[in-house]
């Protein structure tokens, strides 16, 4: 069998007889370590059963490895020049398809009733060029791509941010956007030394499962959402002041808040990042209740 594309050997060899230059705007760290790749596969448990998506292949490196255990990839790649270069790494596979377009412009919903019709299970597995990271993920959340779960490489800071607990510095509107649709855990912390170039920051591999239905049930998505971003908006006020600075008629309906977020139980002193999911459900539903948000 042919060495793996992720060692540094075969990596520089497929770079230079390419001429590729890396495009630091795209988040370009290609993984050189097959170790780390065996560890996300089997993270993501990967069987001829399942279909998976990738996002950002680069030269490869990934795709192999879930061409392996999985029964068919589809991997999204933004730049036009790894093509040729797929094709060339490839070609060895026979179940994994190369779609050249923005993940963020994509239909994926499309192209997985198109490719994954047969699947029953399906996941994202990808190494994220790091500059969208938090726009893909929300992306393929809240458009409800039918996915069992995500497991993919992004800043140990941002893996913090989705984890985090009620409470804790790091928790905030991503944590809550995440946990709403999926249970979210960091699998492990990958060091600079296995991408070529290295980033500049600290990797993490999490794995997100997403949920048969949200962790909270709420009349409203998009104002549910909007409750929480605005009690983080200055995480050192109270939700109070959060809420009445930054509702669009908080302002005029300050009584309203007040009362609202003491018919669901919770201190108008509070900060934001004290408050669960369901707190922060029951709240949505009693701002409603007052006429607030409608
Ligand atoms: N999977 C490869 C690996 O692990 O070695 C490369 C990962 S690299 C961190 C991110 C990849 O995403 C690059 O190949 C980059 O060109 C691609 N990319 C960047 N923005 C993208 C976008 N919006 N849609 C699809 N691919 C994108």
């Amino acid at each position: 069998m042919m060495k793996d594309i992720a060692t540094p050997s075969r990596t520089k060899d497929i770079l230079a007889r390419h001429r590729f230059s890396f495009k630091k705007s795209l988040g370009q760290n290609f993984l050189i370590d097959p170790n780390i790749l065996q560890r996300i596969t089997e993270t993501a448990g990967l069987t001829k059963e399942t279909g998976v998506i990738e996002i950002g292949p680069g030269i490869g490196a990934l795709t192999e490895h879930l061409a392996r255990s999985a029964g068919k990839v589809v991997a999204f790649e933004i730049d036009q020049r790894l093509l040729p270069i797929l094709d060339e790494t490839l070609a060895p596979y026979n179940n994994v398809k190369v779609i050249n377009e923005d993940v963020l412009k994509a239909d994926v919903k499309t192209v997985v009733e198109q490719e994954f019709a047969e699947f029953d299970r399906l996941m994202v597995v990808a190494n994220l060029p790091y500059y969208v990271t938090t726009p893909i993920i929300m992306k393929l959340l809240e458009d409800k791509i039918p996915v069992n779960g995500f497991v993919v490489m992004l800043q140990k800071e941002v893996g913090d941010r989705i984890s985090a607990e009620p409470s804790s510095k790091e928790y905030g509107s991503l944590s809550i956007a995440v946990q709403y649709y999926t249970e979210a855990s960091i699998a492990f912390i990958v060091p600079k030394t296995v991408f070529m170039p290295p980033p500049n920051v600290d990797s993490a591999i999490i794995k997100l499962d997403v949920r048969d239905k949200p962790a909270v049930s709420v009349e409203d998505e998009d104002f549910f959402f909007t409750v929480t971003r605005t009690s983080f908006a200055q995480r050192r006020k109270t939700i109070l002041n959060n809420l009445v600075n930054g509702l669009p008629d908080g302002k005029e309906k300050k009584e309203h808040i007040t009362s609202a977020l003491e018919e669901a139980g919770i201190e108008p002193s509070r900060r934001g990042e004290t408050l669960s999911l369901a707190e922060f459900a029951s709240l949505s539903k009693t701002l409603l209740k007052k006429g607030i948000g409608k």
